[in-house]
């Protein structure tokens, strides 16, 4: 029997611990916003050097979500679970009460996959509880490929904006998400680096789409155009950000920035970055739109996030800002609106008169669009020459890209 403390002190609207001691079953769930409706959020599975290190995840993590879907233009607020892995777990129950909790919670909080989350897991979870997507629906489809799509949408406009013509894209854990990037990327022509401390999962990526592959210490500073983090967060930090080759910066992990000035930083250095969750709320868009507006299909929806990322771009070069401070402000602007919160998704953009006029005016920049469905917008840009076209896999990727050194603004 899972035993909830309620605890305090925190801007989210409930902070609980919860724990069962014959399962081992313990962590947190932050609920940041109920405003527009459900709180919605994966749970994630791993150890932390602390209880706290777990809490302060879960409470990041849920704002950022809360953030996702405001830009995403989707009727519900952010949470985020956290279950602390350990030795003393036994798993398969843990996951059976982590259920009967988030059933408890009454669809007040709705959740699904993230890191460290299995198929084996998630089948545990739904057998105690409805609300949890259930990835194996034919309908709503498996949610990394989703989020993946995303990343690419977003991707392939950085990729234009920073004038990549032949990406070489170094991918930082090749897990749920970053091996369908992985495919998607390929698919495109692009060509992979790949590492994971999973060597077995590495050198999948590896053999299938010709990937090279390198350690977990040299992915972030490998010779690359992009680098795609999809492992854990915080890998941008100070010691990281000088060592990067990339120009661009896209990926599906959460919370990638250890500090909000680390954006800047990149900022600074005229690395494009993709906010992350920005970038990767391919997911969440199929997930709501599946269990909280009965849509059959998300394409569309999903590559929305192009649109996002372009208006994103266009703002940071007007007012020369780092994109991620440009989504933050966006993102809290469009949460705080008052059609956000009564559950009319759409309307606060387009009634947020600054914002459409400071967008517009970065000319080529399509603005963030709302109402209309997406297929009758205006297409999103083309992929740069080169990217689309399945290139012939060639011998060493690093070798061939090693004198394509960056600084030199990604954006002219
Ligand atoms: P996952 O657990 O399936 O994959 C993560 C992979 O990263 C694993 O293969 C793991 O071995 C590897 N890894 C861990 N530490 C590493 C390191 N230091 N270097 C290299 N590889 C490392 O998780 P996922 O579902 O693919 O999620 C990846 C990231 O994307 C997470 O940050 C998650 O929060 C975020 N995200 C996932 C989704 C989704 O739909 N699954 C949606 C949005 C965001």
């Amino acid at each position: 029997m899972t035993i909830v403390r309620e605890i305090s002190g925190h801007e989210h609207e409930h902070v609980l611990a919860f724990r069962d001691e014959p399962t081992g079953l313990h962590g947190f769930l932050a609920i940041h916003s109920l405003t527009a409706g459900p709180a919605v959020g994966g749970v994630r599975i791993q150890s932390y050097r602390s209880d706290l290190a777990g809490l302060t995840d879960a409470l990041r993590l849920a704002r950022a979500m809360t953030f996702k879907v405001a830009l995403a233009e989707l009727p519900c607020g952010g949470a985020k679970a956290v279950i602390i892995d350990h030795p003393g777990l036994k798993r398969e129950a843990a996951m059976q009460e982590f259920g009967r909790f988030v059933e408890q919670c009454g669809g007040r909080f709705f959740t699904g996959p993230d890191a460290g989350i299995t198929a084996a897991d998630l089948a545990q979870i739904r057998s105690t509880t409805k609300y949890c997507a259930d990835e194996t629906s034919p309908e709503l489809g498996d949610l990394s490929v989703h989020t993946a799509m995303g990343v690419w949408h977003a991707m392939r406009v950085c990729l234009a904006a920073a004038k990549i013509e032949e990406p070489v894209v170094a991918i930082q854990g090749v897990g749920s998400v970053g091996m369908q990037l992985a495919r998607i990327l390929h698919e495109n022509g692009c060509d992979l680096i790949v590492a994971d401390t999973d060597r077995k999962k590495a050198r999948a990526a590896a053999k299938e789409f010709g990937a090279d592959m390198v350690s977990t210490e040299e992915i972030v500073s490998s010779v690359c155009n992009v680098f795609a983090p999809c492992a854990m967060g915080g890998v941008l930090n100070a010691e990281s950000i000088p060592t990067l080759k990339a120009r661009v910066v896209c990926g599906s992990a959460n919370n990638v920035l250890n500090t909000p000035e680390d954006g800047d930083e990149m900022h600074r250095l005229g690395i494009l970055y993709a906010p992350d969750y920005l970038a990767n709320a391919g997911g969440v868009i199929r997930g709501a739109e599946y269990y909280l507006q009965n849509r059959k299909d998300s394409r569309a929806s999903i590559e929305r996030i192009a649109y996002r990322m372009q208006a994103v771009i266009a703002l940071s070069i007007a007012r020369d800002q780092a994109t991620s401070r440009i989504a933050d402000e966006l993102a809290e602007g469009l949460w705080r609106h008052p059609a956000h919160r009564a559950g009319r998704v759409g309307a606060a953009q387009i009634t947020n008169p600054s914002i459409a006029a400071e967008t517009v005016q970065g000319s080529s920049v399509v603005p963030i669009q709302s109402g209309a469905p997406a297929a009758t917008r205006e297409p999103t840009p083309a992929p740069p020459k080169g990217v689309g076209r399945p290139k012939p896999r060639r011998s060493n990727t690093s070798e061939r890209h090693k004198r394509r050194r960056r600084r030199r603004p990604p954006v002219e």
